[in-house]
């Protein structure tokens, strides 16, 4: 029997998760409700300088929107916490002792001035930039000296100097670095915090990770995770690495393309749902026609044998699309419930709240078919609650028709809804169709009159239905509107 799964997603606290962050945990997740396995949420908070106020409950909000629940974590615990490597430091000391007695590490004392002189050197002799290894072989005198002089010191690892390292990677199968390559990093710095390096391989360990899913620009530094699993004697986990999301131009998905934060998904109205779906087809399939799969299809069909290796685009076409599918796909209450904050929003201010549901059904199941995103809903629906009379007085006038038609349009049908009882679809059928005809007019100009009149726009929803959930009243004052301008 194989041991269950267990990875883990371990975001550093930098103020906003991105997107490429949340595919990963994506993956992680599925893996773990495939297997039946845990998902367990670490925080990397060690780099004191990047480290953001709010930002853990950042990191818990994007995964609770994307529906990414945890088993373990800094909030509910676990049998391997504290979740938070700030936590943890004495666990990264004791490596780093162990490492320094093994004779596997050093402390290194050089200023960063000097470290900045060798890099210059390095750059000035067209060397690779690195270490130059100058605390490496000092004697003991040498360190005595150092310490009498109160400098704290930062350990670094000590790599081969010659050689190399191979290992297997699920997606990428064998990658080898060259250590000529690999510089003695610094693991554990001066102010006692480690780096992502050692708190890492220490925390994967302790917390029996099984997995290691991650963008692929991470691969780089696991040769030297493996430097420290071996001295210490650990077994390192399985890597994956996934390809990058990439931006149109093919270059790494940025802030430059577009929106990276998860939640920026959520303000601009796209549904966790459909995001999931678009995500994890980015870079993973089922086959190579399947588009739409529910977060449970995708929980039972997940594996990571097909990740694909290259690089995965992202299209924001593709993902409003789909978008657009699901809210289709939305009970009109879902529909209704899930666009309310966004109306509560960007409705204005004048539209009277709490707004009325039962009103707001009728208008909604009008738009639904057309919104895109949820964010797109109060400008779809906005001309229900206020009279947009800015419109160009022309825009009434239709293709092939003159003033005088338009004019004859609204004052007819002026006098005719007044009387039209009851103000519903089929007697508005009934009524209207029979008097374009009487006017001379084709169905399509008396009605693309009547919609400017009625809503400012050009393009609304169908025109009786939208008539109807405005009302007689509101429908006539807004034809009275739009004769005056008209006639003005
Ligand atoms: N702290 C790293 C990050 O911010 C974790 C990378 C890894 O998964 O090893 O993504």
């Amino acid at each position: 029997m194989t041991e269950p799964v267990r990875v883990r997603i371990a975001p550093s606290p930098t103020g906003f998760m991105h997107i490429a962050n949340i595919k990963s945990a994506m993956y992680d997740w599925l893996l773990a409700r495939h297997t039946g396995g845990s998902f367990i949420l670490r925080i990397e908070d060690t780099d004191l300088t990047r480290k953001v106020e709010g930002a853990i409950d950042v990191i818990y909000e994007s995964l609770k929107w994307m529906g990414l629940d945890w088993d373990e974590g800094p909030d509910i615990g676990g049998p391997y916490g504290p979740y938070v490597q700030s936590e943890r430091l004495s666990l990264y000391h004791e490596a780093a002792d162990r490492l320094i007695a093994q004779g596997d590490a050093y402390y290194c004392y050089c200023s960063s001035e000097r470290l900045e002189q060798v890099r210059k050197e390095q750059m000035a002799n067209k060397q690779p930039p690195g270490y130059d290894r100058h605390c490496r072989n000092l004697t003991p005198e040498q360190r005595a000296e150092y310490k009498a002089q109160g400098i704290k010191p930062v350990i670094r690892m000590k790599i081969p100097l010659e050689g190399h390292v191979t290992f297997s990677d699920l997606i990428y199968g064998d990658v080898t670095f060259d250590y000529s390559t690999i510089t003695d990093f610094v693991m554990l710095k001066s102010d006692g915090y480690p780096t992502y390096h050692l708190a890492n391989v220490v925390d994967d360990t302790a917390m029996k990770i099984t997995h290691i899913i991650r963008g692929d620009e991470w691969i780089s530094s696991v040769p030297m995770h493996l430097a420290i699993y071996k001295a210490l004697g650990y077994t390192p986990p399985l890597y994956v690495h996934h390809p990058m999301l990439l931006g149109p131009n093919r270059a790494k998905l940025s802030k430059r393309h577009g929106d990276v934060a998860v939640l920026q998904y959520r303000e601009k109205g796209y549904l966790p749902e459909a995001l999931f779906n678009f995500l994890a087809l980015i870079g993973w399939s089922l086959d190579d026609k399947t588009e739409i799969m529910t977060r449970q299809e995708l929980i039972d069909n997940f594996s990571l044998e097909r990740i694909s290796k290259t690089g995965a685009l992202f299209n924001w076409e593709k993902l409003e699309w789909m978008n657009g599918l699901y809210i289709r796909n939305l009970s009109l209450d879902d529909f209704m419930e899930r666009s309310i904050p966004y109306l509560e929003n960007g409705l204005p201010e004048t539209v009277e709240r709490p707004l009325d549901k039962d009103y707001l059904k009728r208008m909604l199941e009008l738009v639904q078919e057309r919104a895109k995103t949820l964010a797109e809903v109060p400008e779809l629906v906005k001309f229900f609650y206020i009279e947009e009379s800015g419109y160009e007085p022309d825009l009434l006038i239709g293709k092939k028709m003159t003033k005088e038609d338009a004019v004859k349009v609204l004052e007819v049908s002026l006098e005719r809804l007044t009387t039209l009882e009851p103000f519903d679809i089929d007697s508005m059928e009934n009524l209207l169709r029979p008097l374009a005809e009487e006017l001379g007019l084709k169905a399509g100009q008396l009605f693309g009159t009547l919609r400017v009149a009625t809503t400012g726009r050009t393009a609304a929803p169908p025109l009786f239905q939208t008539m109807e959930v405005l009302g007689k009243e509101v429908c006539l004052d807004r034809m009275e509107t739009a004769l005056k301008k008209l006639k003005s």
